[in-house]
């Protein structure tokens, strides 16, 4: 048989849809599962973008549409963005992806010549590591534990850019902490950036609309506006507007970024379909009634998984403050057995083997995200499913020994 490129041996499926997998076939299989795993938010969009993707499939053009993103999405996310303070950007700023996943890839392919190093905090998402082996950048990871708070401090960016890698990637909300960074915090992170001009700056911050106890979003560029031209933002209908599956993208930063993206497109995809396209305005321009009313209740449910954490001795959960992930540090299990099951755990991965075995609780090891003392738990599920799922946990952790 032929050889397959080297690329393809780099190249890992998601930790993160194997937990999601095995979750699922237990449940076929009959047993009671509880799925605090995929990060999905678990909702689905208003009417409004119903009708507009019905409405758009009854005048289907029956063309190729543009490697950008059509105007009418172009101009619909710049006045998204607008809200948030990001001002000033025209169409040749922004480009589109199937899903930011995409962009993130195209960005790394546009950015990352083969040997470039990629830097970025860890605990991180998962994809981002797995993107850059595929593109054979080299990565290089600030460790960021729960003790900091899983957040990047000025002086770790400091000793990371001094080295002079090509890109900085940094996710705000974070996948899978949950953490947020403050107007202060991002204003010390950004008077660092400012030193090292080598560096592109790319901020994933796809949750940037679920943000809780009046934090607020922040971003490089409303602390230090000079860094416009390396920072490049990026955006997702996925969870804001329960749209995973629709897979809309963006990005927004300097002209020559948003053009290598186009480029990639053009070879990849040629354009998101007109329909999708069509669904996607109407989710940013209609009413924003659903978004903000799903930010509430997962800041309710915020509340009610850390009520939790908080009362589990041993266990170390810095409280998040945004996106629908909790990510505690477990590692006080480590060296116990489970007594009922008699299932002995070792590591994060054992954990949560040994919790979908013995109770029916599926999570992500933290291992998946570079963070083998933590577990991720995702909180979407409906909401009569949280509290017993909660306790199953609770119960859990007080029968080992
Ligand atoms: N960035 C982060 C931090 C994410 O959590 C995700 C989705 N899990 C993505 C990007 C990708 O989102 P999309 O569905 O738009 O590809």
């Amino acid at each position: 048989m032929p050889k397959l490129a080297q690329r393809i041996g780099r190249a890992k499926p998601s930790a993160i849809m194997q937990v999601a997998e095995k979750a699922k076939r237990l449940k076929a299989e009959g047993h009671d599962i509880i799925s605090f795993s995929i990060g999905v938010p678990n909702f689905l969009p208003g009417a409004h973008v119903y009708a507009a993707a019905r409405d758009a499939l009854a005048k289907d053009s029956g063309q190729y549409g543009s490697n950008r993103g059509s105007d009418a999405m172009l101009d619909a996310f710049i006045e998204h963005i607008a809200k948030i303070g990001l001002t000033g950007y025209g169409r040749v700023n922004v480009a589109t992806g199937v899903g930011a996943k995409h962009v993130i890839y195209n960005l790394c392919e546009a950015l990352l010549d083969e040997g470039d190093t990629i830097v970025f905090p860890s605990p991180y998402w998962t994809s981002y590591l797995d993107i850059a082996e595929i593109v054979n950048a080299k990565i290089e990871l600030m460790p960021c534990p729960a003790s900091q708070d899983y957040k990047l401090t000025p002086a770790q960016l400091d000793a990371a850019l001094a080295k002079k890698p090509r890109v900085f990637l940094f996710n705000n909300p974070s996948n899978p902490t949950g953490m947020v960074y403050s107007k202060g915090e991002i204003s010390a992170l950004a008077d660092v950036l400012v030193k090292y001009p080598d560096t592109w700056i790319i901020t994933d911050d796809i949750y940037n609309r679920m943000v809780f106890d009046g934090v607020g979003y922040h971003n490089f560029v409303h602390a230090r506006p000079e860094l416009r031209d390396r920072v490049i933002f990026l955006d997702s209908l996925s969870k804001t507007y329960g749209m995973p599956g629709w897979r809309v993208g963006f990005m927004a930063g300097p002209e020559v970024v948003a053009q290598a993206v186009v480029t990639m497109n053009s070879n990849h995809i040629t354009n998101l379909p007109e329909v999708v396209s069509a669904a996607a305005v109407a989710a940013l321009c209609g009413p924003q009634d659903v978004p903000v009313a799903k930010c509430a209740e997962f800041q309710a449910k915020r509340d009610q998984v850390m009520a939790v954490m908080d009362a589990i001795s041993g266990v170390v959960c810095p409280r998040p403050q945004g996106a629908f992930y909790v990510f505690p540090d477990i590692s006080v299990a480590f060296g116990k057995t489970h007594g009922p099951s008699g299932l002995a755990i070792n590591s994060d991965v054992d954990f949560c083997d040994a919790l979908l075995e013995a109770k029916g609780v599926a999570c992500v090891p933290g291992s998946a995200f570079g963070e083998p003392r933590a577990l991720r738990i995702s909180y979407t599920c409906p909401t009569p499913q949280l509290a017993p799922g909660l306790q199953r946990i609770q119960e859990f952790f007080a029968e080992l020994s």
